[in-house]
């Protein structure tokens, strides 16, 4: 079978090159040129573990191709993959420009028969405005196609695994046609048991927006049980634990931190609430779940604050810069806002992240990056751990201590234990522990 997926990005690429993997001719398309140039010579335009094996495997062997050409991409393909952004508006709706762009291309391009799949996350309807956009684009002969939605759930960090060996498959769609091909196409994950929801479009867009709601959810409600464990003497660690042992609650998405970013909750959260208010829903939850994390990033900012006193002339050790670990997105990363907050205040920053620095740069000015986390501390009047990177769990803290000016430790994601930390002689403060 021969599909294409067009955009190239996070979702795009892993899409593309996963289901080459399972012995499908892809053909990846995208309109950044650079992007496509540095594929085809084996460059990848982001870091995600393991990705670029699986790139470079099936490059090779002719199986993923890369190309500008979206033409001859559309015309070769009988499954075409939307997976372009739908970044925020400015009222909170998602931008579906570039899906639109999309769609017009496939109605102008095609030729035969097409599978058109949604893996963009899109609000509900918009299958069927793309239905029509694509009806619209067809010029003289009108070519037969079905909308499907295939909503994608992977984790940046831990795509690969997340696309071979997904929790479950939502697929939306009412053509039997198109319906047996989509199950033709993911037969690997049939094989494997995998849990399939097939369901209309509308559900299926809807599943997706309600499931990242629903965990951006579970992190503002267990910030704010930090927020209060900070009050009472009560430790966030073992409540989320005690919690999260309830087989009804789940341990996942109960880490308390200074809110969530990346490029997905922080928009698809404003989506779904813009989409509710358009049909006048009131969703209060969603509403909530907002505010809480816009004022969880205000707090992390004011726990620095109180933890070292004004930032003014002095030097701020950032540790962690990406949203996540594992992954070089600064999408909406709260580390951007704590540093901007710092720098207003007079503070001079020092950064290092694994791999984030350089998407870092577009989007953060002034900042002194280094290699490592011990000359990040040299010198530093505070060191704030801000993303919850695997290197900064194994670091000597003594060595820490002893390279630094003033021996303050912000523990933004509970990485290290309170007791010893302190122990050693920081003035340490984390979220929501004792
Ligand atoms: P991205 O910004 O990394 O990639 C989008 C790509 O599309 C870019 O490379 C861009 O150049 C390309 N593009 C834009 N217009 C195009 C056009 N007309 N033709 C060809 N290429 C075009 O975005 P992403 O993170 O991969 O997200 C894509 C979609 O998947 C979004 O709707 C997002 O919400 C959703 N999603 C993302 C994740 C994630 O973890 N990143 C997870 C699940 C779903």
């Amino acid at each position: 079978m021969n599909i294409c997926v067009i955009g190239s990005g996070y979702v795009g690429l892993v899409t593309g090159a996963c289901f080459a993997d399972f012995g499908v001719n892809v053909t990846c398309v995208d309109i950044d040129e650079k992007k496509i140039e540095g594929l085809n010579n084996g460059i990848m335009p982001i870091y995600e573990p393991g990705l670029a094996t699986i790139v470079e495997k099936n490059h090779k062997q002719g199986r993923l191709t890369f190309t500008t050409n979206i033409e001859t991409a559309i015309k070769d393909s009988l499954v075409i993959f939307i997976a372009v952004g739908t970044p925020y508006t400015d009222n909170g709706k998602a931008d579906l420009s570039y899906v639109d762009e999309v769609a017009k291309d496939i109605g102008k391009y095609s030729n035969s028969y097409k599978v058109i799949v949604t893996k963009s996350t899109v609000p509900p309807g918009t299958g069927m405005r793309l239905k029509a956009i694509i009806n619209k684009a067809q010029q003289d002969t009108k070519h037969p196609f079905d909308m499907v939605s295939n909503p994608e759930f992977l984790r940046e960090g831990s795509a690969i695994e997340d696309f071979m060996r997904p929790n479950r498959v939502v697929v939306g769609g009412t053509s039997e046609q198109a319906l047996a091909i989509m199950k033709d196409l993911y037969r690997p994950l049939y094989l494997l048991d995998t849990p399939f929801v097939m369901t209309n479009v509308e559900t299926a867009e809807t599943i997706k927006y309600a499931s990242n709601a629903f965990l951006a959810m579970k992190i503002s409600f267990i910030n704010e049980v930090s927020n209060l464990c900070e009050k009472v003497g009560a430790d966030v660690y073992y409540v989320a634990r005690g919690m999260g042992l309830d087989k009804r609650i789940g341990p996942k998405f109960l880490h308390a931190g200074p809110g969530y970013g990346g490029s997905c909750f922080p928009k698809d959260t404003e989506a779904f609430l813009a989409l509710a208010e358009e049909n006048d829903v009131d969703f209060k939850l969603v509403r909530s779940t907002i505010e809480a994390n816009n004022k969880q990033r205000k707090l992390a900012v004011e726990k620095i604050l109180s933890t070292m006193g004004s930032p003014d002339g002095k030097l701020v050790a950032i540790a962690g810069l990406a949203f996540k670990p594992n992954t070089d997105d600064m999408r909406y990363a709260p580390s951007i806002d704590i540093i901007n907050a710092l720098q207003d205040m007079g503070a001079r920053i020092r950064a290092y992240d694994p791999v984030a620095m350089e998407e870092s740069k577009k989007v953060i000015r002034d900042v002194e990056y280094v290699d490592n986390a011990y000359d990040l501390a040299k010198g530093a009047d505070a060191l704030v751990v801000v993303t919850e990177w695997n290197q900064f769990r194994n670091m000597d803290l003594k060595k820490i201590k002893d390279l630094m000016n003033e021996p303050v430790l912000i523990d933004l994601r509970n990485v290290y234990a309170p007791e010893s930390t302190r122990e050693l002689g920081f003035k340490y403060a984390s979220t929501g522990r004792l």
